[in-house]
């Protein structure tokens, strides 16, 4: 499926408005919620190893700020377009007011395929980005972390150009610019799993509602990235057995199941999935009709419509991904009773463990694995168990009533703070 001729923003507006009219959102919060309040692009040159100069187009969307400083990742994508960006920035407001964590929403791109270009590269593509963006990024004001295509080497390269801007006394006060960076330059314990690991709190806990043994089970994962390996590394500690994964270079078949930390230990060295030995190649189409019990989409927006949706055979979808299920895929898997655990709540531990991350920097403090596993576990479950409760009460899917809870956290903000002047 092509994600070009989808538009991603709408879809996201038209989630937005279907809980707007379920908890009767007031128009003027609604109509300030479905556009994003700032919008930057900038075009900055950047000088390629062999001496030439190419032009390069980033993004930075400002979502809202009503709850906090804007938080959101930076994708690095050749595929990465406005109307993405929007809808990916919308869903970090959304995400962050579940979740409630006290920040608001924003999204980055630059448009390059990453896996083309070498560190040095990189690192200037990045430094160059993160000085055209200049002041719209601040440590209490706009706060990027990794997504598709950044690591924590991306935000370390960020944060020092960043601190490039300020005196040498004021830097280490500006570590909190970005998160998601490698624990010695400041990240947390827990924040390279974190997205994985929230996800995998969200289908235990589905498990224990739906009497589900995951033990001797099986699934299927799309994305071989950060969400997607540490998810399969994390489901073999549970038991489960991954016995399908797809990336961009295409999808391995393994009745077996894989070795998840081998396989990722190779993707970090090869750059895909490509040419493992260990694994049939299959096409996409036949990835979808695999009899597996889990399913988790942890690639790009736009998976799985109606078609996929159809040859799909799991119990549960949960969405590490942000945006993998369209609308149409969503309906047939209602229809056929599979559960979605949408975006903003399984794929949030990412953003949660973010904030862990920016509030032990403003405390100089360091926290180990055990506790920030336990705080992300406590708020993963909590959330979890309301959007659920509020779906079941207002017979309403997961989705709508994680998007519903969202809204009421951002309504009591407007309804107190009202419209300036
Ligand atoms: N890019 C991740 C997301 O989509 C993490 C964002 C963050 O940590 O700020 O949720």
């Amino acid at each position: 499926m092509s994600a070009n001729h989808y538009e991603f923003f709408k879809v996201v507006q038209g989630y937005l408005e279907e809980a707007a009219d379920v908890i009767h959102l007031p128009r003027h919060v609604a109509d300030i919620l479905s556009q994003p309040k700032n919008e930057i692009i900038v075009h900055f040159p950047v000088r390629m190893d062999n001496g030439e100069m190419q032009l390069f187009k980033g993004y930075r969307i400002q979502h809202n700020n009503i709850r906090g400083p804007y938080k959101g990742g930076i994708r690095y994508h050749e595929a990465v377009t406005l109307d993405d960006v929007k809808a990916l920035a919308s869903m970090m407001t959304w995400k962050c007011a579940l979740m409630d964590i006290p920040f608001g929403g924003a999204k980055g791109g630059v448009k390059v395929n990453a896996s083309k270009h070498s560190k040095d590269e990189l690192m200037r593509i990045t430094r160059r980005f993160t000085h055209a963006l200049g002041s719209n990024i601040g440590p209490e004001y706009d706060i990027p972390a990794p997504d598709v295509g950044t690591n924590a080497q991306t935000m370390v390269w960020m944060m020092d150009t960043y601190m490039n801007r300020v005196g040498d006394m004021e830097k280490n006060a500006q570590r909190h610019v970005v998160t998601g960076k490698s624990i010695s330059a400041g990240g947390s314990q827990g924040r390279e799993k974190a997205t994985a690991q929230g996800a995998i709190y969200c289908l235990l806990e589905w498990a224990k509602d739906n009497d589900f043994h995951l033990e001797g089970k099986t699934a299927i994962v799309q994305g071989f990235g950060n969400v997607g390996s540490h998810s399969s590394q994390i489901l073999n500690k549970l038991g489960v057995s991954t016995i399908a994964v797809g990336d961009h270079s295409g999808y391995l078949y393994n009745p077996e199941g894989f070795n998840a930390a081998k396989l990722a230990q190779y993707v970090k060295q090869n750059g895909s999935i490509a040419g493992y030995p260990s694994g049939q190649p299959i096409e996409r189409e036949d990835f979808f009709k695999i009899k597996a019990d889990i399913f988790i989409p942890a690639a790009l927006e736009n998976q799985i419509g109606a078609e996929e949706a159809r040859s799909l055979s799991c119990k549960v979808v949960v969405e590490g991904a942000n945006g993998p299920t369209n609308p149409e895929g969503e309906r047939v898997l209602a229809d056929k009773g599979i559960t979605v655990i949408p975006d903003i709540l399984a794929n949030a531990g990412g953003v949660t463990v973010s904030y862990y991350e920016w509030v032990q920097n403003k405390r100089s403090e360091f926290w180990d694995a055990e506790e920030v596993d336990e705080k992300l576990e406590r708020r993963m479950v909590r959330q979890y168990q309301k959007v659920m409760d509020f779906a079941r009460n207002h017979r309403v899917l997961p989705r709508v009533a994680a998007y519903c809870l969202a809204l009421e956290n951002l309504k009591a903000a407007y309804e107190e703070r009202g419209i300036f002047p």
